[in-house]
């Protein structure tokens, strides 16, 4: 990554923190970047660009790697768009600006990284695992929901956050029951699931 590579990827964090855009945390992203490295991901469609940080760390991972990422939120599209020419990456960072629950989208990815509202993972698995390639992962991250998912339900006084909890706790379910991927949770960052689509 070239010097100036880092001052701007500064520059975005500085932002997220400020304006309060959850972006991913570091050990999040070096799992997601060696995860793209190791097993040589070229396509990727990311559920959730928020402002783009992790589709410009995706790419700036490897030349190979191109991304669609899907965002519904305007200014924060926006501001991702900004970034992404900021870095040059607009040959190979394509941004949707559409709520993801409503696009339907016809080409195939090696990786389909969720990472937008946590309640409807599992509407969004279901809604983009026809767009993974035969040989295909579904990464998700924020699986303990900032440690939430780990502890006691009782001890979470909003109905609202605890409503959320639950309905990670069934993503998990979902994923574990799920017959035709092979799912493992990593601690790294906020955990992550990855899913190995089985071959057929
Ligand atoms: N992946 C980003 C990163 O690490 O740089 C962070 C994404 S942030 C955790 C989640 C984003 O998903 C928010 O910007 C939110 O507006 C977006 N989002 C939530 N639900 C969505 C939906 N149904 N369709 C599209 N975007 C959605």
């Amino acid at each position: 990554m070239v010097n100036n590579n880092y001052a701007l990827i500064k520059e975005i964090r500085e932002y997220a923190k400020l304006n309060k855009v959850p972006i991913m945390q570091d050990e999040g992203i070096d799992f997601l970047t060696t995860f793209i490295i190791k097993h040589q991901i070229k396509d990727v469609l990311e559920i959730g660009t928020a402002i783009g940080y992790s589709a410009i760390m995706m790419c700036l991972c490897s030349p190979n790697v191109r991304v669609t990422s899907i965002e519904r939120d305007e200014k924060k599209y926006l501001e991702a768009v900004k970034n992404i020419k900021k870095f040059h990456l607009e040959d190979r960072i394509t941004l949707i600006f559409n709520d993801a629950l409503n696009v339907k989208l016809d080409d195939k990815y090696d990786l389909v990284f969720i990472d937008a509202a946590k309640a409807q993972n599992i509407r969004f698995f279901e809604l983009y695992e026809r767009n993974l390639k035969d040989v295909g992962y579904i990464i998700t991250d924020n699986i303990y929901f900032h440690g939430l998912v780990k502890q006691n339900e009782k001890e979470i006084k909003s109905r609202n956050i605890r409503g959320i909890v639950r309905k990670i706790k069934d993503y998990i379910n979902f994923l574990k029951d799920n017959v035709n991927y092979e799912t493992t949770i990593y601690d790294a960052g906020d955990g992550i699931s990855v899913s190995i689509k089985k071959s057929k």
